[in-house]
């Protein structure tokens, strides 16, 4: 599932491809995804020339010459292919995968941009550019890491009396934007602190070491163009392209890079939490 710093990557990557360019057309193949797309899709974005593209946690903004927002959700397995002039060789052509592509963006200049998402949990919206602001799923998130508004003090005022487990709590949107399970297991142990325990005891010093933990963990994934876990692709088609350089995501029964024991996986809320008991307390 693509967080934060895979939804950046695949930004970075679609850019240059799509920023300044026109929409020529649109193939829309179903009409839905996780939620039905806008009325007059294809039709309210041939023309249009895309003069920005934006992320804000995991989302994608595409602001658009008529002055509506084209907002992009990844899902679970979503994903952009570009082929065309400016990329040249293009991967995923084959026909199984073709069956996932549900839109598809031909833009000026030849070069097409794909969404493909065999799940089809994510998703795509309209919305007034003047308006973004007030986007409701937006609205309502939490401070973004590496953001000005993401500290130390933010996360003691965020979690201060809160009785769910700090996993809990950094999966939750409200209260951080962008963090997924991958790197609040790798967050939680770059800080030692153990995922089980309860928020409110965290503000403090632990505060003090989770927050660059997690802005640590951010930047070094964004640097590494994002960490593929399964059906992920960066917006070049590059499978392969992503590091595996996990901590504790992933390696459960093997030893502690920091202290030699054993890492454990235990599920919390229905998902797997990667730790070492050694020394993460
Ligand atoms: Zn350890």
């Amino acid at each position: 599932m693509p967080e934060l710093p895979e939804v950046e990557t695949v930004r970075r990557g679609l850019a240059p491809v799509m920023e300044g360019r026109r929409i020529l057309r649109v193939e829309q193949r179903r009409a839905d995804l996780r939620f039905p797309l806008p009325e007059r899709f294809a039709e309210r974005l041939a023309g249009q020339r895309i003069d920005r593209l934006a992320r804000q946690a995991k989302f994608l903004s595409v602001f658009l010459s008529g002055g509506e927002v084209l907002v992009m959700h990844l899902g679970m397995t979503g994903r952009f292919t570009v082929s065309g002039q400016l990329t040249g060789d293009f991967h995923h052509e084959t026909g199984s995968l073709a069956a996932h592509d549900h839109v598809v963006f031909h833009l000026e200049g030849g070069e097409t941009v794909t969404y493909n998402d065999p799940r089809r949990f994510g998703f795509m919206e309209l919305w007034p550019a003047e308006a973004f602001a007030a986007y409701p799923r937006l609205i309502a998130m939490g401070p973004e890491p590496l953001s000005n508004r993401f500290s130390p003090a933010y996360l003691d005022e965020a979690l201060r009396g809160k009785a769910a487990p700090i996993k809990a709590a950094l999966l939750d949107q409200k209260v951080i934007a962008g963090l997924g399970n991958i790197y609040v297991c790798e967050a939680l142990f770059r800080a030692g602190i153990s995922p089980k325990r309860l928020s409110r005891t965290i503000p403090g010093q632990r505060a003090a070491r989770l927050a660059p933990a997690i802005n640590a963990v951010i930047a070094e994934a964004i640097e590494a163009g994002g960490s593929s876990i399964s059906d992920f692709a960066a917006a070049d088609g590059a499978l392969g392209y992503f590091q595996h350089r996990f901590d504790v995501y992933d390696r459960e029964g093997e030893a502690c890079k920091r202290c030699g024991g054993t890492v454990q996986r235990i599920v919390q809320s229905g998902r797997s939490t990667f730790y070492c008991g050694g020394c993460q307390r």
